[in-house]
């Protein structure tokens, strides 16, 4: 008989859907792709078998089943039709599980349902998981479906640290809570980091800094999150691309009583047109970070608000943690760009921290420690693999 060792990881968003097709033999790309502009008057699949040409084609795909459903035919042409003895499940990313979910589960109808009861907490997210999820089952009903939620990995913070101190019959009644997002990234980064310490994450004490266009800060302690930066949504924390990240709530009050401006155009404003964006005019780190070369006074102060909230982010996660044993940026921008790990951790040798510059300027791919060997924190570039770590997890749960 033959062994099912592959997995297909989608992310359905709600014009978007990403897909990987992947051996877990040896954690290989069997192909990658996108579908996009799902329900606009012409939508757009670029399918990448590994080892071969880039494939681009337009067509309308009027929903979420069309998209899937060309995905499956291009991966069909490769040889890797969904119908296949060979493939072991499907691992679906879902953004919001609330207190229901905190690890992978195997979709069933009782799981669909618990899903759609969380998309008051992510209304854009959970939705378009939900028809990923719905439509994958429709298509391959005798392939298992994994649901692996961004917020799963915060799960273990302690009700201290996931609580706002708000009246508390109202926070229950509403599910108002800290959850946190990009679980999946800080888990696998946090994991990542230890292995490349040559130690046990069990021992290890991690900051895991995630600076995408959204952006997340994590205090892992031996290999479980104790705190996180964004909170019941995303938009809490860090100073992001276009969200605001921290903010007195009060500015939302004196919005709308004084600017008369409606909730949903506020709500607008702080994901929006918010952060670096809101700031500057540029969300792209590479450009703030031109601008910044070229001596740009709004990208400049845009620049210095971004390090100064990651900053206090590194020292409060100090305070957390105790003990640090390594600072792990990763993400686009955490990935890329040297002069934000640069200032992030400049001055902090007190703390522990050190960067080399050399080695922080290089350009190597793969995990490295851009720290001398005589830091008391390592610091660390680990690119992060959500596709892996959702596979990784899928076929840990469903494995034949
Ligand atoms: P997302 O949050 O959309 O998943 P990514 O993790 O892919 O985002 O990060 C995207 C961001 O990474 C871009 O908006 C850009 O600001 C930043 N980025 C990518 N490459 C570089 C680079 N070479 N230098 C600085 N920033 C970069």
């Amino acid at each position: 008989m033959t062994r099912a060792t592959r997995v297909l990881v989608l992310n359905s968003g709600s014009s978007s859907v990403k897909y990987q097709l992947l051996d877990m033999r040896d954690d290989s790309r069997l192909a990658t792709g996108l579908v996009e502009r799902i329900g606009e008057r012409s939508g757009r699949l670029t399918h990448t078998p590994a080892g071969g040409e880039r494939r681009t084609r337009e067509e309308r795909v009027p929903d979420h089943g069309a998209a899937l459903g060309a995905a499956a035919r291009e991966l069909a042409a490769d040889g890797f039709g969904l119908d296949s003895p060979e493939l072991a499940g499907v691992g679906h990313r879902v953004v919001h599980g609330g207190r229901s979910f905190t690890e992978p589960v195997v979709v069933d109808d009782a799981v669909e349902a618990e899903i759609e009861r969380l998309v008051p907490l992510a209304p854009l997210h959970n939705p378009a998981n939900l028809a990923g999820i719905r439509t994958a089952r429709r298509l391959n009903p005798d392939v298992p479906q994994v649901a692996v939620f961004d917020t799963a990995f915060h799960a273990t913070m302690p009700e201290y640290a996931a609580r706002y101190a708000i009246d508390a019959r109202t926070a229950e009644e509403h599910r108002i809570r800290r959850y946190g997002f990009h679980g999946t990234s800080h888990a696998y980064v946090s994991r990542r980091t230890a292995a490349l310490l040559g130690r046990d994450p069990a021992d290890v004490n991690v900051i895991v800094l995630h600076l995408g266009n959204g952006a997340s800060a994590s205090a892992v302690a031996g290999g479980r999150c104790v705190d996180t930066s964004m909170g019941l949504t995303p938009l809490e924390g860090l100073v992001m691309g276009t969200r605001s990240g921290d903010i007195d709530p009060a500015v939302v009050f004196h919005l709308s009583r004084v600017a008369g401006m409606p909730v949903a155009d506020i709500d607008a404003l702080l994901n929006k047109r918010s952060g670096l964006a809101g700031l500057c005019g540029d969300n792209d780190m590479r450009e703030v970070l031109r601008r910044v070369d070229e001596g740009d006074e709004e990208a400049t102060l845009a620049f210095d608000v971004y390090i100064h909230r990651l900053r206090k982010y590194i020292g409060a996660y100090f305070a957390v943690l105790g003990r640090v044993d390594a600072i792990a940026f990763t993400a686009g921008v955490g990935e890329n760009a040297a002069p934000v790990r640069a200032a992030a951790v400049a001055g902090l040798s007190g703390l522990g921290p050190q960067i080399d510059e050399r080695l922080n300027s290089a350009r190597t791919q793969g995990p490295r420690l851009i720290s001398p060997q005589y830091a008391r924190v390592a610091v660390a570039v680990v690119p992060t693999d959500e596709e892996l770590e959702i596979a990784t997890r899928t076929f840990a749960l469903i494995g034949t």
